[in-house]
């Protein structure tokens, strides 16, 4: 192996959870190094085209925000790069959620981390982690030139389907008891739409069942989300869906064809029966399907329904949870949803994105230690930008003090202006 780099924390994955961790662990003074395998940052954001975001604020009415820190500031650069790249909205189902242009983010995500003194490693993916007495000790990465290798203090897996835990031999959970996960979607974007129009999940609704009686194939969910921004004629439409299996090269080819597929057949439903769509035109398929929920990891504590029901408060919290669960466990129908009271928000544990096994090793984003339920809550992408951040900076404080004092994190988290 030819080359071996050396950090204080490694996050491995730059969507959101990953870059809020990145810039969470260089401001409490650790040398960081963020490894992405896409040529751009965002994960499922950019990568899957999943332009809202939800959790900012608690859900329902009476909205309270949830979320600041790195997040917050993150919308501060789009806005400031663009300042229609970011529309603050009460989406079809009564929430105070944020549309965002993903290409702004993209950029916005490389200022803040250059801004930070992050390095950053584009094109590369994670492939192996070497672990001695219950920690890992290096990683195992490969570019275009070769593998190389990555020593560290910490790390945080912020790869969305807990790769690096996997690799590492970090105990794991798949779905719920009976192994079942939520439908994924591959999100598809049209312009040249009318936006005046009707496109709720109502509408869309009507139009996928007129099309599916005159015969249009490959048509799965009928009610499903079109995501709009004011004064654009471009929308992100969340439609095509297929139950994951696993995360093998033939699991995930089948399901990215299956999926792209079904665009080329909703877009023709559309143009037939939608209004506002006639003239609409396929502007970008994914580029990825995005995953809802694959592998997580098993913490040292759990997130439980009850406590997200219930807006359990802690002592050791380090991030707010503002949603509830939202559950799609069909491919043929829209989320259910289990009710909340409005205007609160439950904590997140740090025990939560410690890995039960691994010393060195946490947890961010969608693949937190939580049960079926209460994951269908933390997943959304303002709360991976609030676990995102914490674990970033629990890893930078265990780099400095060899241990994760929760006074130590809250205090930073407090201090960089995360809430608590
Ligand atoms: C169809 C759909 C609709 C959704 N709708 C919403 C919504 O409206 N609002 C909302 O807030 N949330 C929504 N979500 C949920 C949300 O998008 C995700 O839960 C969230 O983006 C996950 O962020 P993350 O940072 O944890 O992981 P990801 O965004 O998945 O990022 C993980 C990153 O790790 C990288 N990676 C993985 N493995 C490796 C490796 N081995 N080496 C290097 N890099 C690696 C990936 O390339 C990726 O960039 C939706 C999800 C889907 C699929």
């Amino acid at each position: 192996m030819s080359k071996t780099f050396q950090y204080d924390v490694v996050i491995a994955g730059g969507g959101t959870a990953g870059v809020a961790a990145a810039v969470g662990a260089a401001r409490a003074k650790a040398k960081t190094l963020l490894i992405e395998r896409n040529p751009y940052l965002g994960g499922e954001a950019t990568h899957s085209g999943v332009s809202a975001f939800c959790g900012f604020y608690t859900c329902g009415g009476n909205p309270v925000k949830a979320v600041a820190g790195v997040g917050e500031e993150l919308l501060k650069e789009m806005e400031s790069l663009n300042s229609e790249s970011v529309d603050y909205i009460i989406s079809a189902t009564g929430n105070k959620n944020i549309n965002f242009h993903p290409e702004y983010l993209k950029c916005a995500m490389d200022n803040v981390l250059e801004k930070e003194g992050v390095t950053c490693f584009l094109h590369t993916r994670i492939i192996g982690a070497k672990t001695k007495d219950g920690e890992i000790k290096s990683i195992q990465c490969v570019d275009d030139e070769g593998i190389f290798q990555v020593e560290a203090r910490v790390f945080v897996d912020a790869t969305g389907d807990a790769n690096l835990a996997h690799l590492s031999g970090a105990d794991t959970l798949w779905g719920d008891e009976e192994g079942n996960v939520q439908a994924a979607t591959l999100p598809f974007r049209l312009s040249g739409v009318d936006i005046s129009c009707d496109l709720t999940p109502e509408a869309v609704e009507q139009a996928v069942i007129k099309a599916k009686k005159a015969g249009i194939q490959h048509l799965t969910r009928e009610k499903g989300f079109i995501l709009k921004r004011e004064g654009s004629n471009q929308v992100a439409v969340l439609l095509p869906s297929v139950m994951p299996t696993g995360l093998s090269s033939q699991e995930l080819t089948k399901m990215e064809l299956d999926t792209r597929r079904q665009v080329l057949y909703y877009v023709e439903a559309f143009r037939r029966y939608l209004k506002g769509m006639e003239q609409c035109e396929l502007t970008m398929i994914g580029p990825s399907i995005g995953f809802r929920e694959t592998r997580r990891i098993k913490g040292k504590s759990m997130i439980k329904a009850e406590d997200v029901l219930n807006r359990k408060k802690c002592e050791d919290g380090v991030a707010r949870g503002g949603w509830k669960p939202e559950i799609h466990k069909d491919t043929d129908k829209m989320a259910t949803y289990m009710d909340v009271k409005e205007g609160s928000w439950f904590d997140i544990p740090l025990g939560a994105l410690q890995s039960d096994n691994i010393g060195n090793l946490y947890a961010a984003g969608r693949m937190i230690s939580a049960d079926e339920a209460a994951f269908a809550a933390v997943r959304v992408m303002g709360t991976c930008f609030a676990t995102g951040h914490s674990a970033g900076v629990a890893a930078a404080v265990q780099a400095e003090y060899g241990e994760a004092d929760i006074r130590k994190i809250r205090a930073e988290l407090d201090r960089q202006g995360a809430l608590l």
